[in-house]
């Protein structure tokens, strides 16, 4: 059993930039926390620090109350599982097994009786004698879960355990991951840059990017209030509609906005308002799911004209591509244009539409949105209102 904690961490690396900057967190007795973020954002070294296994340039991390930063990776007691899971092809599963414990010296009837454990727990029973060579993929990447969890290690680290599986038995090993932290109740940091990976497995789920922590929170919060503009497009699939938007009005009660010749406007935000001024550009984003085709009666609605430029049927759904009526006759601010490259320059949308829907490209289509599913930016990448993380910093 373990805390994790980050305190003010940075890693600068011989004669490079920041990997890590001013990075602050704290996982907490046996939760999941996944962190993602795009190739080459820090994960690894993030999670390498915390084993032991690279220095931090600043900062302080802290297992159960102790800090670790001189503690050698033995000290620190994580076990690791990578993505190439090093089994020892001239030994047997049991071998591969017992090896960290006979390191150990620990006594025959100790070693047998956690080699027992992790066979009942990972599903081995019967496969202890064969040879890495002779097991499947995912059989594999048990065993070398099997290899960690047998050390009884206080946390477990997992860099891309999945990365090297194909994408049925990803799924398969994903569930399996899942379950078994579940009841281990170990600890755990697992490091992917797979979204779904993310919002599946975690309890929360930290997003870093370019080295900065972007926000922490459970999946469901980080779907539905993105803390900025790249945790927004970051995860969902395909990715949140962006636009640029200026605002026109700001009431007691609605605010109204202008995506190029057509506007929309948000009622009911009562945070939205005290942040708005007339004028002023912002950034609307909508997830391709939350938009529809327009039936009747739906006042309460934001609608939001389109000319569809392709339909690909996915057999259970639509996904309509398209271009937002007039949108191209908005100014993007040179602002946008330079630091917030996910928003549309040319208006383009996706939109899920359902199996049933009747779209024909080269058409005009009305879609509509309900007001709360529209997320709202500031020109800094913020999210506009109401959000419960102090983790949020701005897009740099
Ligand atoms: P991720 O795991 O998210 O792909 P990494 O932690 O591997 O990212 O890398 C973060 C940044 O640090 C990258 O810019 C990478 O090039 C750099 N980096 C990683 N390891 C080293 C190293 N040993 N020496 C110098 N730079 C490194």
């Amino acid at each position: 059993m373990a805390v994790i904690e980050f305190h003010h961490v940075e890693k600068i690396y011989t004669g490079q930039t920041r990997a890590i900057q001013d990075f602050s967190l704290t996982i907490n007795e046996s939760e999941f926390m996944v962190l993602v973020g795009p190739s080459g954002c820090g994960k690894s070294t993030l999670m390498r620090m915390l084993a032991g296994l690279e220095q931090c340039s600043a900062g302080e991390i802290i297992l159960d109350g102790q800090v670790v930063n001189d503690w050698t990776p033995q000290q620190r007691n994580v076990a690791m599982v990578f993505q190439n899971y090093a089994l020892y092809p001239h030994m047997t599963v049991r071998g591969n097994l017992e090896f960290p414990l006979r390191m150990r010296k620990l006594s025959r009837r100790e070693i047998d009786s956690r080699v027992g454990e992790a066979e009942e727990l990972l599903g081995l029973t019967g496969l202890l004698e064969r040879k890495p060579k002779q097991l499947s993929g995912g059989q594999r990447q048990r065993v070398a879960m099997g290899r960690a969890l047998v050390r009884d290690p206080s946390v477990f680290l997992m860099d891309e355990p999945l990365s090297n599986l194909d994408a049925r038995l990803r799924v398969q090993i994903r569930t399996e991951i899942g379950a078994l932290q579940r009841r281990m109740q170990k600890t755990t940091l697992y490091v992917t840059h797979d979204q779904v990976e993310a919002m599946t497995l975690g309890d929360r789920v930290c997003v870093l990017n370019e080295g900065i922590l972007q926000q922490v929170a459970s999946p469901m919060e980080l779907y539905q209030k993105p803390a900025n503009i790249f945790v927004a497009s970051f995860l969902g699939s395909p990715g949140m509609n962006l636009f640029s938007a200026s605002c026109l009005d700001v009431g007691s009660d609605t605010s109204t906005f202008r995506l190029g010749l057509q506007s929309i406007k948000l009622h009911g935000q009562a945070s939205y308002q005290e942040n708005l001024a007339p004028a002023q550009s912002y950034v609307i984003g909508i997830r391709p799911e939350d938009l529809s085709l327009k039936g009747t009666d739906e006042d309460d609605r934001i609608h939001l004209r389109l000319i569809v430029e392709s339909v690909e049927s996915l057999g259970h759904e639509h996904l309509v591509y398209g271009n937002l009526l007039g949108y191209e006759a908005s100014k993007i601010s040179s602002e946008i244009e330079n630091t917030l490259k996910p928003v549309t320059k040319t208006g383009r949308l996706t939109v899920r539409l359902p199996a049933h829907a009747q779209v024909s490209i080269g058409s005009e289509i009305t879609l509509t949105a309900r007001p709360e599913q529209v997320h709202l930016f500031a020109l800094n990448g913020l999210r506009i209102g109401k959000h419960s993380d102090h983790h949020s910093v701005s897009m740099s």
